[in-house]
């Protein structure tokens, strides 16, 4: 079952956490309805990227307007495809959520048990993982792209869980909106550095598709990774949308050749007042 559903122009919600963990906000923005220009048409939510800063801040405040997620409580990062995590709580709120320079330094993901948090990170065609550990209400969010699979930024997350209680059994995680296989061509290096972290799996997650050439399901290498780290097959959803073959919905860095905005993947608790 397809875990997003675009009930709104501008996000696709992951709709059944929506009704499991009352409270929950988490899904993934798409391309439209924001007002940046040229190659960011229209809804880029990324600083870094060449457009206006001034555009952005006016795309985030509609992202935040639709969530009812004031942006002054999200957290943002300086994304480096490194598999470093920071668990972040209400004073960090408003780092990275207005401009770049506030943002958490050579970060790729974040989480945190406290409400009133939106935990964000920004892509074009790497996997957004989410993760929920409802008993203790933790929460997370990675960016995993080739780099950050093969350093199991992953299996980074369940064991800082692990180290604060929480057993991996414990956990659900969606893996998102990302390049599928035939949009995702790597060379032998990307392979042997898979290869080196699979072990005993009877289906590899890429084929070989020319000389040297490998198509690479880098969603299906993360859920691989997922269950070697523990946690249960039943408690993890793929989504089928693919940022590179859906043009309407999504910005690709591989499709349009680097020149393109970035969507903004988001989870958080809405603060009690909020919801009650
Ligand atoms: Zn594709």
């Amino acid at each position: 079952m397809e875990p997003f559903v675009r009930n709104n122009q501008s996000y696709l919600a992951i709709e059944s956490w929506k009704d499991q963990f009352p409270g929950l906000v988490a899904g993934i923005t798409t391309k439209s309805g924001g007002v940046s220009k040229g190659n960011f048409e229209t809804l880029n939510l990324g600083f870094h990227v060449g457009d206006e800063v001034n555009d952005v801040c006016v795309n985030r405040k509609e992202v935040a307007r639709q969530l009812d997620f004031s942006l002054n409580h999200w957290v943002g990062a300086e994304q480096i495809h490194d598999i470093v995590l920071k668990k972040v709580g209400q004073e960090d709120r408003g780092k990275g959520s207005d401009s770049y320079d506030q943002s958490f330094k050579g970060t790729d993901g974040f989480y945190t048990n406290e409400d009133g948090v939106l935990l964000t990170l920004c892509y074009a065609d790497c996997v957004p993982l989410f993760f929920i550990a409802p008993k203790s209400r933790m929460i997370g969010t990675a960016h995993a792209g080739w780099k950050g699979s093969v350093g199991q930024i992953a299996r980074r997350m369940v064991v800082s869980w692990e180290d604060e209680g929480i057993e991996a059994k414990d956990i659900h995680v969606v893996i998102g909106p990302s390049i599928c296989e035939n949009c995702y061509i790597v060379d032998n290096r990307v392979v042997k550095l898979i290869e080196n972290i699979l072990e005993d799996v009877d289906r590899k997650p890429y084929n070989l598709v020319s000389d040297g050439q490998f198509s690479l399901d880098l969603r299906e290498l993360n859920r691989m990774l997922l269950i070697a780290a523990g946690v249960p097959e039943r408690q993890i959803m793929v989504s089928g949308f693919c940022t590179s073959c859906d043009r309407e919905l999504f910005f690709s860095y591989r499709r349009d050749q680097g020149r393109t905005g970035r969507m903004l993947s988001f989870i958080g608790w809405k603060e009690l007042s909020n919801h009650s």
